[in-house]
């Protein structure tokens, strides 16, 4: 038997290499269908930090002087290395999160779709000419990067999270140090090796593992410029908080509670599938997740039926033998997912099929909980009020349209959401009424594509600015504004009055 302490030691990432930490913290990474630790990580301490950003900050004036063909030519090299190579990167992916290979497969080509938008950096970093604002005077403005950046990703997304961040912060000719979620580390490694396979200067791209006292010492170090952080809602808040009074421009993308509104006039059998698609793929641990099912009256026996007739044939297990869901992230969350199942029914709901104790194909020691659907949950209740993040599908029946909008208006979150209708007029309707920032139209998991943005509203977002897109690149580049004028016979001598024309 392995002992703990002959295990690896995934290390930082800093100046285009493993550094050798000073700080001997460190914390257990899981293989989740195992359910037994399979590494560790190393956790940073002040010496770690303190190093990343440095090495961020001596590579950043030759990385923003590099010419723009330059770093297109390297970002189109990683984006075919990892276009080659995702096969490996999603294994390490399903090795430490769980989900299964397809899934894993499926948030590495959201990435890559980011990569793909970075390539063409050079039109997005494009700034305004006017020509002739006042007599022989010409304004124009260029954007330029930030510096340093840092990036704090979650568990849920190791490798698709991270990539919304690093190319187009890279693109625009910023340094970066990524912090990811230190219970699946190894992705942000296996990336930024394969950027410095591509090309990339060594110290552009820096990876710092750790928990609370690396976030703290990112948040409070002042070479550091930006913070992008994606994560629960409660923390989103802290970071927001914490780098705007510390000065840095700050994105916090917080948690999510998505409800699915089906319309009599839907074509149920499509709502159903998209009801398991987006309640069940990665085990409910996605930001898009649905997790509730809003059912107007008239359909929602009917609707439940369906759903419940598609759960027998899913599949729980080990995401490396082709199941359709695998398991949780740790014991403790699966703990505390399945504690909701208790609650559901003291709080009165109907559990219609409950994941616990379910057969899976995978070992016994996983951190398993199956498909959970519940009907009639009250409003009130912490399974319809919490960011449950698991395989726990809610229904909530209402009498019509705008009693279901009223509802999904009067929850906290506003990140994403999905209307199930044949009625293009009521459709509408709901895109604009409903206070939500990403909506699907018959679509379940409304993520846009790489050249939109992705963020949602209220506590599902703090900050003002949107991941990726054009948002994207606003965000991590700074614009100044030249008025200039070259020498010209006609100049006006001397005028103590404010410049007009
Ligand atoms: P989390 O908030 O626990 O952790 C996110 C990051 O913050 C990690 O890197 C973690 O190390 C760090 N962190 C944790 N506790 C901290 C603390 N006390 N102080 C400072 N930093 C801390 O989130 P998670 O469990 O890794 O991910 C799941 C959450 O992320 C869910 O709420 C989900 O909705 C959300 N999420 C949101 C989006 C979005 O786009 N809105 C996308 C993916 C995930």
């Amino acid at each position: 038997m392995t002992t703990i302490d002959a295990l690896p030691v995934i290390q930082h990432w800093v100046g285009g290499g493993e550094l050798t930490p000073t700080s001997s913290r460190t914390a257990p990474v899981f293989d989740p269908a195992l359910g037994k630790q399979a590494k560790s990580v190393a956790l940073a301490g002040p010496t770690e930090i303190d190093a990343a950003v440095a090495a961020a900050k001596a590579a950043f004036p030759a990385w923003r002087d590099t010419s723009m063909a330059k770093r297109q030519q390297v970002i189109f090299a990683f984006r075919e290395l990892l276009n080659s190579r995702k096969s490996e990167l999603a294994e390490i992916v399903t090795a430490e999160h769980g989900k299964v290979v397809s899934d894993a497969l499926g948030e590495i080509s959201r990435g890559l779709e980011v990569v793909e938008l970075a390539t063409g950096f050079p039109h997005l970093l494009k700034g305004e000419y006017s020509e002739n604002v006042s007599t022989g005077v010409d304004v124009y403005s260029i954007k330029q990067p930030l510096g340093v950046v840092g990036i704090i990703s979650p568990f849920n997304f190791p490798a698709m999270v991270p990539m919304w961040f690093f190319p187009i912060a890279i693109a625009a000719g910023n340094t970066v140090v990524l912090k990811p979620s230190e219970k699946n580390p190894s992705a942000a490694n296996w990336l930024a090796a394969l950027f410095a396979e591509a090309g990339l200067p060594d110290g552009v791209f820096n990876v710092l593992h750790g928990d609370k006292e690396a976030v703290d010492g990112l948040l409070n170090h002042g070479d550091v410029k930006s913070i992008s952080f994606v994560g629960s809602t409660p923390i989103a808040q802290y970071i927001y908080e914490t780098a705007a009074k510390n000065g840095k421009r700050v994105q916090a993308l917080g948690g999510a509670k998505n409800h699915m509104l089906v319309l009599p006039d839907a074509d149920l059998d499509l709502a159903a599938d998209a009801a398991i698609n987006a309640g069940f793929g990665s085990a409910g641990e996605r930001c898009m997740a649905i997790s509730v099912l809003v059912a107007v009256d008239t359909i929602a026996d009917e609707l439940v039926a369906k759903v419940q007739e598609r759960m027998a044939g899913l599949r729980t297990g080990d995401g490396r033998r082709g199941c359709d869901m695998g398991p949780l992230i740790t014991e403790a969350h699966r703990d505390k997912v399945a504690g909701y199942i208790d609650v559901a029914d003291a709080d009165g709901a109907t559990v219609v099929v409950d994941g616990r104790g379910i057969e899976v194909d995978g070992d016994a020691d996983g951190f398993w909980l199956g498909p959970t659907l519940i009907d009639h949950v009250p409003t009130s209740s912490s399974v319809y009020v919490d960011e449950i993040f698991g395989p726990v599908l809610s229904v909530v029946r209402v009498h019509s349209y705008e009693e279901g909008v009223e509802l999904i208006n009067n929850g906290t979150f506003g990140n994403g959401t999905a209307i199930f209708t044949n009625d293009g007029g009521v459709a509408r309707r709901f895109q604009n009424e409903v206070e939500v920032g990403m909506i699907g139209v018959n679509v379940p998991i409304p993520v846009p594509v790489a050249y939109h943005s992705f963020g949602g509203v209220k506590d599902s977002i703090f900050g003002d600015s949107k991941a990726y897109g054009t948002a994207g690149f606003r965000f991590f580049t700074q614009e100044k504004a030249v008025t200039s004028r070259w020498l010209d016979p006609s100049h006006g001598g001397i005028n103590l009055g404010f410049p007009q024309n």
